[in-house]
């Protein structure tokens, strides 16, 4: 059968990562009819995110068990050296998600909704015709389908396939910031998995990753993610991922023969300050397209699914005031300052830390200023963690942490 070449439809989200995935999944429960597309031909594969969240994320943003690859209680740091320090709560405080079911979840969803759901179509292209958009996309056999939207959605990630990269910035710290990420999925022997279920694990410092850190989170039963990850510093020579990965899978689960079921890894990009265009007449940015990602952990889910939760609205309502008018990408103006509330000041302020934390982390000095903060919160709660690391609430602990964070001691 021949493949079609054209689709017409009201809102084309280009990307199902949990940006797309869930404005799609929101806009076709209003009655929009939406096409969501992925250059991914099975939503399962390439799960490069470690994926984990706070439990509040769950409820907020309406998640359902079934993407839930474990839930944990307990934050383990371990490092810099050899200190390792725990704290526990009764209560869970979070969840590991499994990525590639809560990707192949938002599309049931968008499916079961009335949208439609296309994979394994690449956008290549999209410019506005009159007030329409047309879009080019890709299949693997070389043919393609062009569609043509009112409105185009870049939740492209940090690829920004069709907004492109922002402008060169004036001032070199206000431009892109760049983490590399690599994971393993391993299977390994209940004994093993038991030492490191109910707890997000990090190893801080820079014997374990130079300007980055390392992980092991939990999944299902006998599995374990293990990940490093670290800040590009374009001024310094940085030691390859994959000989840093190795060395923590040694150094951490020395004596498990372990298996890897699966490699995977991506960049997160994002500019610090994001100030960059969110629009482009009908051509609309999302998630990490437009920065949302948090350098300070790499984290960048649940500030994805605020971006959808902030532009749906304003799609619904500029698509029913005015459709395909002229005046219609005017409807919009307000997304960039409604997300940049919805993110806070402190989304911003912990972006700066990260970039100043993570790249100073290449000398004892830091690890001995990390050391610091770190024994400065020792008496704190898991609780109080949380809000530090997933609220950036730094000013509680601050006034003896913040001053080290900023580098000022
Ligand atoms: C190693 C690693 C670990 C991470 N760990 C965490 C974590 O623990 N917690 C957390 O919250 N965040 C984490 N993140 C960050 C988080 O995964 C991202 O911020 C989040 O996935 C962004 O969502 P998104 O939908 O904006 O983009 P993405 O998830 O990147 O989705 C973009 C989608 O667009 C598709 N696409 C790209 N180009 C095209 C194209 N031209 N045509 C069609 N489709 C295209 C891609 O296939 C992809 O499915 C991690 C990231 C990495 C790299």
């Amino acid at each position: 059968m021949p493949s079609e070449s054209s689709l017409h439809c009201q809102v084309l989200v280009v990307g199902a990562g949990p940006a797309g995935g869930d404005l799609a999944r929101r806009l076709a429960s209003q009655g929009v009819d939406v096409v969501l597309v992925d250059r991914l031909a099975d939503l399962n594969r390439s799960a490069f995110s470690s994926a984990a969240l706070p439990i509040a994320s769950m409820q907020a943003f309406g998640l359902p068990a079934e993407v839930v690859g474990s839930r944990w209680r307990q934050w383990q740091l371990i490092g810099p050296g050899s200190a390792t320090r725990t704290w526990a709560s009764l209560q869970p405080l979070g969840v590991v998600l499994d990525f590639g079911a809560l990707r192949c979840w938002q599309a049931d969803q968008c499916l079961r909704w009335g949208g439609q759901v296309r994979l394994g179509l690449q956008a290549c292209s999209s410019h506005q015709e009159g007030e329409r958009m047309v879009t080019l996309l890709r299949r693997a056999d070389g043919t393609t389908l062009r569609v043509s939207s009112d409105w185009t959605v870049d939740a492209s990630g940090q690829a920004r396939a069709l907004l492109g990269d922002p402008p060169p910035a004036q001032r070199p710290r206000d431009g892109l910031v760049r983490a590399a990420g690599l994971e393993w999925l391993l299977r390994v022997s209940p004994t093993c998995w038991e030492g490191w279920a109910d707890r997000l694990s990090f190893c801080l410092g820079s014997d374990w990753v130079p300007q980055g850190y390392g992980w092991i989170f939990p999944m299902q039963p006998g599995v374990l993610k293990l990940g490093v990850c670290r800040l590009v510093d374009p001024e310094r020579e940085q030691p390859p991922l994959g000989g840093l990965i190795m060395e923590l899978g040694r150094r951490l689960l020395a004596g498990e023969a372990f298996k890897v079921l699966d490699r995977h890894g991506g960049l997160v990009r994002s500019t610090i300050r994001r100030r960059e265009p969110h629009q482009r007449g009908r051509l609309v940015g999302l998630g990490d397209a437009v920065s949302t990602a948090n350098l300070l952990g790499g984290e960048g889910i649940r500030h994805a699914l605020t971006s959808s939760a902030v532009l749906a609205p304003l799609l619904q309502q500029a698509q029913a005031a005015s459709g395909g008018s002229a005046a219609a990408p005017q409807a919009l103006r307000d997304y960039g300052p409604q997300l940049r509330r919805a993110l806070g000041w402190r989304w911003s302020l912990s972006g700066r830390l990260a970039r100043r934390t993570w790249l100073s982390l290449h000398e004892a000095k830091a690890d001995g200023r990390l050391d610091q903060v770190l024994r400065g919160l020792e008496g704190c709660r898991a609780e109080d963690l949380s809000a530090l690391l997933f609220g950036y609430r730094f000013e509680r602990y601050g006034l003896r942490a913040m001053p080290y964070l900023l580098g000022w001691r």
